[in-house]
């Protein structure tokens, strides 16, 4: 599904060049649930961002399904954010000027949902993550972790086929992060892939795959312990 060969990305200033990647090759395949770790700093999000299409490499090539998406149009990519991918952010990014429930709601209108489906599905998600009593109010109105929460259900809501997620459960306390991870993998035994950035190595275990940046260089490329019973 994914095909990075070759990854660089650097930055220039008058005097140096910093790179944040080195010839990073990774492949992903359709329905792996991979975590990506590392410490601060490494290139985790900068990775996840270039195979979110929100960053550019400074060199090597970019295919999903065996096409080159390095030089898509603004229109070609939005498409792909919008019907394909669900984005989990480190920085939540909701929009302040929505409510809980139109933040979620979102990717539904944009997906063409009915807004009886709509209703029901934001109302779902709202349950599930303890979030009914919120629905009304606004991002700044909520602590981290509730921000996050929304964060993901808007992520997920839409069933992308494939979903990043920057740190999910950063923010959250541990059972929160826990219902979170399962989550994530009911969601994978349904199809999704999913590649998460974390660093708690318990939640990593939930992937199948982890790999290991360190200073832009994927040291490490392992499966992970845990044997699912799926
Ligand atoms: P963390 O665990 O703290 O989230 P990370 O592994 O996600 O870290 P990145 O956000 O990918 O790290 O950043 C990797 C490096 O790239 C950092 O040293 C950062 O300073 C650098 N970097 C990111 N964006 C820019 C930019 N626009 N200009 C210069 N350097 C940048
Ligand atoms: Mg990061």
């Amino acid at each position: 599904m994914i095909h990075l060969s070759n990854i660089d990305k650097y930055y220039d200033s008058k005097f140096q060049r910093t790179f944040v990647l080195k010839a990073v090759n990774l492949e992903v395949k359709e329905g792996e649930f991979l975590s990506i770790m590392g410490p601060s700093g490494s290139g985790k999000s900068t990775l996840l961002n270039i195979i979110g299409l929100l960053d550019a490499p400074s060199a090597g090539e970019y295919s999903l399904y065996y096409k080159s998406v390095l030089d898509l149009k603004e229109k070609a990519k939005v498409d792909y954010h919008r019907n394909f991918m669900g984005f989990i952010f480190q920085a939540y990014h909701l929009i302040e000027e929505m409510t809980v429930y139109e933040n979620i709601e979102t990717p539904l209108i944009y997906k063409g949902v009915k807004s009886k489906d709509r209703q029901a599905m934001v109302a779902d998600l709202l349950d599930r993550f303890n979030m009914v009593a919120k629905k009304d109010l606004f991002p700044q109105q909520l602590s981290g972790g509730q921000q996050q929460l929304v964060g993901i259900a808007r992520a997920i809501i839409g069933k992308p086929k494939l979903l990043l997620a920057d740190e999910p459960t950063g923010n959250l306390q541990s059972v929160q992060g826990e219902m979170i991870m399962e989550t994530l993998q009911q969601l994978n035994n349904e199809g999704m892939t999913i590649i998460q950035v974390t660093h708690n190595e318990k939640f990593a275990e939930y992937g199948k795959r982890i790999i290991r940046l360190e200073d832009g260089i994927i040291r490490k490329d392992v499966a992970s312990k845990i044997v699912f019973s799926i």
